[in-house]
């Protein structure tokens, strides 16, 4: 399970699709109360107070696309997590990062999209991880 955060547009249909998914499959986890800490640490991997929030921006995305949806997030109790796992950021660098170097076809549409990304404080675009 991995929350990119990353803007749904410039997300390729397979990760686009996934996120979603993962985010509905994830919910289970906060429902008996699960130990998150490992999507927590060393790197954070899901944003529990946003997921509703995020769930909502992926679904604009794939309405936008001609996918249907029919399965509303409702946001679970999570007042069991501490603060910081609660409100835990995602670094979105290490996100765009790890997906142009995982996936070709979101590398793709942040060029198409002339996006410029920063990746340890370098400013790069996307494709000249490829290069
Ligand atoms: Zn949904
Ligand atoms: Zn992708």
């Amino acid at each position: 399970m991995r929350m990119w955060g990353i803007d749904p547009s410039l997300l390729c249909q397979k990760h686009l699709i996934g996120e979603h998914g993962e985010i509905h499959k994830h919910r289970h986890n906060f429902i008996k109360k699960h130990k998150i800490t490992n999507r927590i640490t060393p790197i954070v991997q899901i944003e529990p107070e946003n997921m509703q929030k995020r769930h909502d921006e992926l679904v604009l995305e794939m309405l936008k696309r001609g996918y249907k949806h029919n399965s509303p997030y409702e946001q679970p109790d999570l007042s069991y997590l501490k603060a910081e796992e609660r409100y835990a950021q995602i670094d979105i660098n290490i996100s765009i990062a790890d997906l142009t170097n995982r996936c070709v076809e979101c590398a793709q549409k942040m060029i198409k999209n002339d996006n410029f990304i920063s990746v340890n404080n370098n400013t790069i675009r996307p494709n000249n991880i490829y290069i």
